[in-house]
Parts: structure tokens; C-alpha cells; sequence
């Protein structure tokens, strides 16, 4: 089935590439979240990212604040007029997160695996107009990823992205999670309309591999970034080894070689 597809159209961001959703894996506290936001905001960055229901392999880990922190997205959106987005795994969560007026919802890697909780929460978005994302499942079946962007699909959300998060292995490996680029590059193939982001953070796992990772997605023609960015990492509640510093973001995007079609005339 082919997706029926309406551009992202966020405002204030225009189609060059790469449109970066940035922020800390995890929001915090407020305060972690307004620092990072207005760092990032200065940087000149318009999509800010923070987890709110956060899915933990192993219990006993920071599992995310819950709706305790939706009124803190609420103030990044309206104190630095930056679009917020965060991870929605069930119908609850999307309830939440459309009370709080979040703009832009994203399916985690652990839900996509799962048709009964994807359809849970296509079915708590019917009847909305909100870009949603869907990053690939942690195992590399394609079938799956777009038959979940096809579930949200069909609830009628035409603003649909997806994330490439790369895919779990078993074997050691230099990535958290390998990015198997060949999958992407097919999804893209078979919907060509579809946006797609690259989340480096979740591939690498460690910070020095974000900028090449960044650069090869540019290459292969992604239309966006979104990376983990905290305002100091070493200290964050979960994946600190991965996030960067929004100076270090800055500094990785603008040294990125990109070539926009409209450039070339
Ligand atoms: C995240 O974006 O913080 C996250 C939990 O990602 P994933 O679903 O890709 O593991
Ligand atoms: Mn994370």
C-alpha cells in the first residue's frame, strides 16, 4: 500500500536539508529543559526533543517523568517558540501529550515492533493534524516499519516521517545499533514522498560517531537529523555517553557537507 502523504509542514522551518529535531534524551527537570532548550535555541535550532515516558530494558533505570514534565515542553514551546516532540508508546500518552499541546509525536524503536500498540496509538490520533514519526523496529524487518507508518496511516495522519535508529544485533559491534543504511534506502524507494530522519544518537551510541554518522546520512539523501543534544551530557539520566552539548551539535551540523537539490539550479 502506498502511503497518502501530506508534506511535514512545520512551521517555521523551510525544506533544506537537514530539518534537525534536537534535545536531551530524557527531559530531566525543568531546569535541565529550559537550559537546554535555550541553547539550543540560540544555536538556531527550531525542533526540540525530550523523552517523557522513557522504555528502559531493565527496570530500576530513570523510566522518564511523565505528564510531570509536559507543562515543561509546554514552556519551550512557548517561551522560545520552538516545536516540541516527544515519544508516545500508548493511547494514554497520546492523550497527554495533545492536552499539553505537544507538536510533533514520535513512535519509539520497542513500540514499532509491536501492531497491537501501534494500532493503540493510531487509534488515539484519529482525528488529529500532528506530524508523527515512526523510528524502525529494534529488528531489521522492513515489513514491519512500514506497516506500522501504514497503521498511522490509515487513522488518517497524513504528516508522517520516519526515523532510522539503526537495528539491533547480537555480536559486538563499534554501533549500539547497526545501521543496516541498505533499510532506510529501500523504505525511501518504495515511498518516495516519505521524510526521512536519521537518529544517529541511537546508532553510535557514543558521541565521536554522530558527525560521521550525520555526514553519511546526508549523503545518502535524508531529509533530516534528530540527535540527542543535553547541556551536560557526562551528567544526563540516560544515554550520557551519547549526547553532545548543543555547541558540539552546532559545530557537527555546520560542518556537514550537504547538497540541496534547489542549489544545484
Ligand atoms: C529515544 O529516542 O530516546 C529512544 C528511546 O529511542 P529508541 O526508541 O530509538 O530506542
Ligand atoms: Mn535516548
Amino acid at each position: 500500500m502506498a502511503l497518502d502523504l501530506q508534506p511535514l509542514n512545520l512551521p517555521g522551518i523551510d525544506n533544506r536539508r537537514p530539518t534537525v529535531i534536537a534535545g536531551p534524551c530524557s527531559a530531566e527537570t525543568e531546569a535541565q529543559v529550559m537550559t537546554t532548550a535555550t541553547a539550543l535555541h540560540e544555536a538556531g535550532y527550531k525542533i526540540f526533543r525530550a523523552g517523557i515516558w522513557k522504555p528502559r530494558t531493565k527496570p530500576g533505570g530513570f523510566e522518564g517523568n511523565g505528564i510531570t514534565a509536559l507543562p515543561w515542553l509546554r514552556r519551550v514551546h512557548e517561551e522560545l517558540d520552538m516545536l516540541t516532540a516527544t515519544e508516545v508508546a500508548t493511547a494514554d500518552h497520546v492523550r497527554a501529550a495533545l492536552d499539553y499541546g505537544v507538536d510533533i509525536l514520535w513512535i519509539g524503536a520497542r513500540t514499532a515492533v509491536d501492531p497491537f500498540a501501534v494500532q493503540s496509538v493510531a487509534d488515539a490520533l484519529r482525528g488529529e493534524d500532528i506530524p508523527v514519526l515512526v523510528k524502525n523496529p529494534v529488528n531489521p524487518e522492513i515489513d514491519l516499519w512500514q506497516g506500522a507508518l501504514e497503521r498511522v496511516n490509515l487513522a488518517g495522519i497524513k504528516r508522517l516521517g520516519a526515523i532510522h535508529r539503526g537495528f539491533s544485533y547480537y555480536e559486538r559491534n563499534i554501533y549500539r545499533n547497526l545501521p543496516m543504511w541498505h533499510i532506510p534506502v529501500e523504505l525511501k524507494k518504495r515511498e518516495p514522498g516519505l521524510p526521512v530522519f536519521c537518529d544517529p544518537s541511537h546508532i553510535g551510541g557514543k558521541r565521536d560517531l554522530i558527525a560521521p554518522l550525520c555526514q553519511h546520512a546526508m549523503d545518502l539523501g535524508m531529509d533530516g537529523l534528530i540527535v540527542e543534544s543535553h547541556c551536560d551530557p557526562d551528567s544526563a539520566w540516560s544515554d550520557a555517553a551519547q549526547q553532545v552539548t548543543p555547541a558540539t551539535l552546532k559545530s557537527i551540523v555546520d560542518q556537514l557537507d550537504i547538497v540541496n537539490l534547489s542549489d544545484l539550479g
